[in-house]
């Protein structure tokens, strides 16, 4: 099915003053931690580039990837974690950054998994949260934006590796 880009759901400046806010917050919360950050690979890294570099803390940051068997705009295969952080975080505060949350799912598996190497704390930072497509629950702790149930791109978040590079998040739309 063809697909065009649809209204603008997120300008740019709102996303960058939310962001502010979250590194704001960030900071006071861990103040006189070293923070470890984990990007989600692929559709966080945008919002992990923005977001450390609001955080005035010492940061460490390791990617991760979590493969979902689904196609296209439909994300309900079986999950995969394709690849796994390459450095130890036992002790560690650790703080995932995730694009967005839809059933849960992805959020569920890393977050259990990432539990099993006893960091010191485990939280999650969200940009974006679809509330009523929540199929698992999850804790999240710092969330951008709740928005409805559509399909979004840009800022990260594709199409088919298509619309990462869009400064802004946008709705997609079949035509
Ligand atoms: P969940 O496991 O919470 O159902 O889905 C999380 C993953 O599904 C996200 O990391 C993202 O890769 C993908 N996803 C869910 N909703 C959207 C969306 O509206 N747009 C895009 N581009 N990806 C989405």
């Amino acid at each position: 099915m063809p697909y065009e880009l649809g209204p603008t759901l997120l300008s740019a400046e709102r996303i960058a003053a939310r962001v502010a806010e979250l590194g704001a917050a960030i900071t006071a919360d861990y103040r006189g931690k070293t923070l470890f950050l984990v990007c989600v690979l692929k559709g966080s890294t945008i919002f992990w580039a923005d977001l450390c570099r609001r955080i005035e803390l010492p940061t460490v940051t390791d990617f991760c990837a979590v493969h979902c068997y689904g196609d296209g705009t439909d994300p309900s295969g079986a999950l995969l974690l394709s690849h796994d952080l390459s450095l130890p975080i036992a002790g560690q505060e650790v703080l995932i950054v995730e694009d967005i949350v839809d059933t849960g799912r992805t959020l569920h598996l890393l977050r259990s998994h990432l539990l099993t190497r006893h960091p010191a704390s485990l939280r999650i930072c969200a940009l974006l949260d679809k509330v009523e497509r929540r199929e698992v629950p999850v804790p999240l702790d710092y969330v951008g934006f709740a928005i409805p149930n559509e399909f979004v791109v840009g800022y990260g978040l594709d199409f088919a590796q298509q619309y990462r590079n869009l400064p802004y998040v946008a709705t997609l739309k079949a035509t």
